[in-house]
């Protein structure tokens, strides 16, 4: 019987990592760190793994890379955009996982999802197998999002629970809350860029930092991963937007990476512009335990408005109807809002963390 077991991801706000046995075939579905205090799969016992399917590049699905010498270095598969935007040489050097059919005896297909550059949902087995969705979002304006098809069994992304307002609702409530000049710490390999084309859509001065810059330009030789239009916008904003350094003054409308103002250009100007008193700070991710986001929210000098990147309530149903699973697990998320979640829907989500069937 084809199983999967959640090594971590579900129950938690943890790092991503997924075992799928069928036969003789096992395989690892992310493997990821963080994204809260540098957590870590334990991976103690996990046996021999044929190979690792990445369904992005964000660290807490691939940052888990330092222990491919413990799972004996098997052979890691990755979109092109992700192994493009890689820091890590070994995803660098991933084989294609759009060219991927069958590993072992089994039917592999994947489709994107709307969260990332080159990010995707994978389907494993075909009608009868399993979806995993990675983290995905149907709400994205520049990266191409599919629904996956029917299966089995499902792992998908609940990271915002029962959480229903649109990314449409949300960019109206920051318009309305913005004064500038106006910072937005974000992953440059994530939302800052559709963040800088909204505010370029609205008329205002956008700058972008040299991290936003190269995924611009890196992701104009992957067209195909983005939605119609999509390459125009993006040629748009590189030729438009400002560049923003370390030492730009606070200006209009400013997009940074890190995400938690942790590291990169978006640390030394929140930290700077904190020390002045001047311009707002608003953070619009996941706030990571003990980064500078989470300290600057609690202390007030910084606000947090979501920017959805992952499904919010009716999204889920969609996911849930697309691919009619008899059992899922709800990942990337607590307990408490797993449970929220079978009481408010009645979706065939079983406890724990494996699934056979
Ligand atoms: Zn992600």
């Amino acid at each position: 019987m084809p199983k999967v077991t959640a090594i971590s991801g579900v129950g938690v706000k943890g790092p991503a990592c997924f075992l799928y046995e069928a036969g003789e075939c096992r395989l690892l579905l992310d493997l990821g760190r963080g994204p809260d205090a540098d957590r870590l799969p334990d991976i103690d016992g996990i046996g021999r793994i044929d190979a690792v399917l990445f369904s992005h590049g964000h660290a807490d699905h691939t940052g888990g890379l330092v222990l491919w010498d413990a799972i004996g270095r098997p052979p890691l598969f990755a979109t092109r955009p992700t192994s493009a935007l890689s820091l890590h040489p070994e995803l660098k050097d991933a084989s294609p996982l759009e060219r991927l059919s069958e590993i072992d005896g089994i039917s592999v297909e994947c489709g994107p999802c709307g969260h990332a550059p080159g990010a995707v949902w994978i389907r494993l087995g075909g009608e009868t197998g399993f979806v995993y969705t990675g983290d995905i979002s149907l709400e994205s304006t520049l990266f191409r999002s599919s629904l996956p098809p029917r299966a089995a069994a499902l792992v998908f992304d609940t990271s915002y629970g029962r959480a229903d307002t649109s990314l449409a609702e949300q960019k109206a409530a920051i318009d309305a809350a913005i004064e500038q000049p106006v910072l937005f710490p974000s992953p440059a390999g994530g939302r800052g860029l559709e963040m800088a084309l909204h505010f370029l859509s609205r008329g205002l001065g956008v700058s972008i930092c040299p991290a936003h810059r190269q995924v611009a330009e890196t992701l104009l030789s992957h067209e195909k991963w983005l939605t119609d239009g999509g390459r125009l916008m993006l040629e748009n904003l590189l030729s438009k937007a400002g560049r923003l350094e370390e030492d730009s003054a606070p200006d209009g409308v400013m997009i940074a990476a890190g995400p938690n103002a942790e590291r990169g250009v978006a640390k030394v100007l929140a930290e700077r512009m904190t020390a002045d008193g001047r311009g707002q700070v608003i953070f619009t991710g996941h706030l990571a335990a003990g980064e500078p986001a989470e300290a600057m929210v609690n202390a007030g000098t910084a606000r947090f408005m979501r920017w959805n990147v992952h499904p919010r309530l009716s999204e889920q149903a969609r996911l849930i109807e697309a691919v009619s699973a008899r059992q899922a697990l709800a990942a990337f998320c607590g307990l408490e809002a797993v449970g929220d979640l079978v009481s408010a829907t009645g979706w065939p989500i079983v406890p724990g963390v494996v699934m056979e069937w």
